[in-house]
C-alpha cells in the first residue's frame, strides 16, 4: 500500500555534528571483519575520526588499540568513543581535556556537550558540509530539524549564517549558552542537558538488573542539577533534558518541580527520550506540560539489546499507548518525534511505528505523522511504501521541495 505525507521536521537531531561527520569513515554498515580490515588500513601519518562503531559488534582489546593506526573510534550512540594508542598525541594536541579523561567513564558522560565540541572540531564543519547533510535528508523525508546540542560557538554561526537557518531549530549546552551574547542567545530554542549515559553504552540511568555489565549513569547530582535549573529558570529560553533511564526520568521530574514552584520558569520543557518512563511518572510530566521528545526509531532497542537488558525492559521501551491512551499525551501537541539520526529519514521511524516488537509500541501513521509535524521553511510531499507482508516502510519517492521565501 502506498500513502502520501507532507514533509516532516525532525524535532530531534544532531545535524551540525553528522554534517561534520560526513567527511569521516561510517562503519555502522559494515560487518566485523570487513569494519576492522578497514581500520588497519587507514593512514599511519594523521587522526582518522571514524563514526559508527558499535562496541557488541567490535569489541576492542587493548592489544587491538596498539596495533591500529591512529583512530578515534566514536560509538554509534555518539556515547562513548576509544582511542588507538598511536591516535593520543593527535587527541593531546587538539582536545588535551578530552584525551586526558577518555577512560573515564562517568567523565565522558557528564561531559557529551564538550566532547560533541571535540567530535565537531576533529571533523571539520562548514557550510558546504552543513548544506549537503540537510539537504540529503530530503528524499528520506524530513525537510528540518531540531539541532539538540549545537558544539559550538563557531557550529552557531556557520548554522544561523547560511540559507539553512529556516530550517533549524538550535539547543545549547548551559555552558555554551553562558558564553553567547544576546543576539545569539536570541537564536536558541532553549538549553540542552544531558541527565543519563545511553542504553548503547550501558550506562543509561536504569534501575536494572542489566544482563552482563552495566551502570546507571549520571551527568548531575541531585542538588546540582536543581541549582542549574534555578539559574537556567530566569534566562527566558527553553529547556530539554536527555533522560532515558526511569531513574533519570525521576530525577528530572523532581528537579522540574522543585525549581518550577520556586519561581523558574521556561519557555517550554522537553524530556528527550524517556524510553522507559512509567505512568505514573508520565502523569506527573503531564501535570506539569512537560512534552516528551521521544524517538520511535529507538523502538528497536527492544529487538537490538536482548543481549542487556531483561524481558521486562524490553517491554517496557517506548511505551506509545500507555502514554497516549491512558495519560492523554498528544503527538503534536505535547508528545513530539524525530530520529536522534539513528537512522536519519522517516522510513525506519515508520516501520518501528507500525511494526513494533511489542504491541505497546505502536503508533498510527497519522500519529507519526503528528509527532514529526511538517517541515519548515521547506515544503513538500513523501510517499509511503507500507509492506504488510515484510512488515516494513519505505520511501518510494518524494514530490519536488519547495523553499519558503
Ligand atoms: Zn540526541
Amino acid at each position: 500500500m502506498t500513502t502520501t505525507i507532507p514533509l516532516l521536521h525532525d524535532n530531534h537531531n544532531h545535524v551540525s555534528l553528522y554534517a561534520a561527520f560526513s567527511s569521516c569513515i561510517d562503519i555502522s554498515r559494515s560487518a566485523p571483519d570487513a569494519a576492522l580490515a578497514l581500520l588497519r588500513g587507514l593512514p599511519e601519518d594523521r587522526l582518522s575520526v571514524v563514526r559508527g562503531w558499535k562496541s557488541f559488534e567490535l569489541p576492542m582489546t587493548s592489544e587491538e588499540l596498539s596495533s591500529l593506526p591512529p583512530i578515534i573510534l566514536i560509538n554509534f550512540s555518539l556515547h562513548g568513543f576509544v582511542v588507538s594508542d598511536s591516535g593520543v598525541p593527535f587527541l593531546e594536541t587538539t582536545v588535551p581535556e578530552v584525551a586526558s579523561m577518555r577512560n573515564d567513564q562517568a567523565w565522558c558522560e557528564a561531559n557529551v556537550p564538550p566532547i560533541f565540541a571535540a567530535y565537531c572540531g576533529l571533523a571539520g564543519l562548514d557550510a558546504k558540509k552543513l548544506g549537503e547533510y540537510i539537504d540529503r535528508m530530503l528524499p528520506l523525508g524530513i525537510g528540518s530539524s531540531d539541532e539538540m546540542t549545537v558544539p559550538t560557538i563557531q557550529a552557531l554561526d556557520v548554522c544561523s549564517s547560511s540559507p539553512y537557518d529556516k530550517r533549524l531549530n538550535y539547543w545549547v549546552a548551559p555552558a555554551l549558552y553562558e558564553k553567547m551574547d544576546i543576539a545569539r542567545r536570541g537564536l536558541v530554542s532553549g538549553i540542552k542537558l544531558f541527565l543519563d549515559g545511553a542504553v548503547g553504552s550501558r550506562s543509561a540511568a536504569i534501575e536494572g538488573p542489566w544482563i552482563g555489565p552495566g551502570k546507571a549513569m549520571f551527568t548531575y547530582a541531585d542538588d546540582v542539577l536543581l541549582a542549574i535549573l534555578r539559574r537556567a529558570g530566569a534566562y527566558g529560553t527553553g529547556l530539554s533534558a536527555h533522560a532515558i533511564g526511569e531513574l533519570a526520568i525521576e530525577q528530572a521530574l523532581s528537579a522540574i518541580e522543585v525549581a518550577v514552584r520556586e519561581g523558574a520558569r521556561f519557555r517550554t520543557i522537553r524530556l528527550e527520550h524517556v524510553q522507559y518512563i512509567d505512568v505514573n511518572q508520565a502523569r506527573r510530566a503531564k501535570d506539569l506540560g512537560i512534552v516528551l521528545s521521544m524517538q520511535p526509531n529507538f523502538t528497536s532497542d527492544s529487538i537490538d539489546y536482548t543481549d542487556r537488558l531483561t524481558e521486562s525492559y524490553l517491554k517496557r521501551n517506548n511505551p506509545f499507548r500507555m502514554l497516549i491512551d491512558e495519560v492523554g499525551f498528544e503527538p503534536g501537541r505535547d508528545m513530539l518525534f524525530g530520529s536522534d539520526g539513528m537512522p536519519d529519514g522517516i522510513a525506519y521511524a515508520a516501520t518501528q511505528a507500525l511494526f513494533p516488537a511489542y504491541p505497546s509500541q505502536r503508533l498510527s501513521l497519522d500519529e507519526l505523522v503528528a509527532g514529526y509535524g511538517t517541515a519548515k521553511g521547506v515544503s513538500g510531499t513523501v510517499t509511503l511504501d507500507i509492506d504488510d507482508t515484510e512488515r516494513r516502510v519505505s520511501v518510494s519517492g518524494t514530490s519536488p521541495v519547495r523553499l519558503a521565501p
